[in-house]
This record gives C-alpha cells, sequence and structure tokens, in this order.
C-alpha cells in the first residue's frame, strides 16, 4: 500500500515528466498502485497522488479494463460533453458534476513500451481524463469555477479539520 497525496501537496499541482524506463522498477510501481487503488476502492490513481511525478496511471474498472497507461497522449476527444459527479482520492469527501467531453481515444505505452490505442466512452472515458489531467497537476476541482472550487475546497478542509480532532 502506498500513501495517497491529499490536495495541499505540491507534486498533485506539477506536469509529470515522460517515463523512459520500462524496467522491474515500473512493474513494481504498477503493481503497488493497483494494489493501492482496490484498497481505496477507485477507479484510477495517477503516479503523482502517490507522490511520483511521472506521467503514469492505472484504471480499474471491475469486469471492464484494468490497465496500466505510461505517457499517455489524448488524441482526440468528442464535442459531445456529458456531466457526471466526480470525486477523486486525493480529495476524500467531496463530489461534484463535471462537464467533460463524452469520448475520447488515448494512445499510451505499456510496462514494455509497446504502444497501444483506446476509444473509451462513459466511465472510461471520464477516468481515462481525470487521470489524464492529474499528470497536468489539474484536478477534478480546478475545472470547476471559483466560487463552486471554493466551496469543494472549504468543504474537504472542514471536514479534514474534523477528521483530524477525532484522532487527537
Ligand atoms: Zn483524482
Amino acid at each position: 500500500m502506498l500513501d495517497i497525496y491529499t490536495l495541499g501537496e505540491e507534486v498533485l499541482t506539477e506536469k509529470c515528466q515522460p517515463i523512459t524506463k520500462f524496467d522491474s522498477g515500473l512493474r513494481v510501481l504498477v503493481d503497488a498502485m493497483f494494489e493501492t487503488l482496490t484498497e481505496a476502492d477507485g477507479v484510477g490513481l495517477a503516479a503523482p497522488q502517490v507522490g511520483v511525478g511521472s506521467r503514469l496511471f492505472v484504471i480499474n474498472i471491475q469486469g471492464k479494463e484494468r490497465r496500466a497507461y505510461v505517457n499517455p497522449q489524448i488524441l482526440e476527444t468528442s464535442i459531445e460533453t456529458e456531466t457526471a459527479e466526480e470525486g477523486c482520492l486525493s480529495i476524500p469527501g467531496v463530489w461534484h458534476d463535471v462537464q467533460r467531453p463524452a469520448r475520447v481515444t488515448v494512445q499510451a505505452q505499456d510496462l514494455e513500451g509497446k504502444a497501444f490505442t483506446v476509444k473509451a466512452e462513459g466511465l472510461l472515458a471520464r477516468a481515462i481524463q481525470h487521470e489524464y489531467d492529474h499528470l497536468n497537476g489539474v484536478l477534478f476541482i480546478d475545472r470547476l469555477d471559483e466560487e463552486e472550487r471554493g466551496k469543494m475546497v472549504k468543504a474537504y478542509e472542514k471536514r479534514t479539520k474534523g477528521r483530524r480532532s477525532r484522532t487527537l
């Protein structure tokens, strides 16, 4: 299990660097990220969320998709958008509707460095875009207008404060 970095940590706001070594270190990291994702009951997890500033995320949608995306690039997004509620393991306890393109085409590399392309819609398209944003230091609350973003941060801080006082 890896520690999940939360709102306020610098690594979550930085642009991540491409992965150049497809070695056992990468496989170990990806295995640990999948484990952490399962434990946290999430759909996706990006490397900066575990404190690693590399262009990598993993997605696990039960029965549909379990894959690591290394150095992903979004090649195409649909003009048609969809709005759905999102949350983030790095901002636990808050959710908000986010509008995103309904479909995306993404190209990435697997753990051997081999390129693959995925055409996604629905939850997978949303997860890919959410995780891809993490690699550019963008959180889902950054996609909201300023007022709504502020409300989310406040709600999160209130929740965190509450948790801290309980554990004292
Ligand atoms: Zn997230």
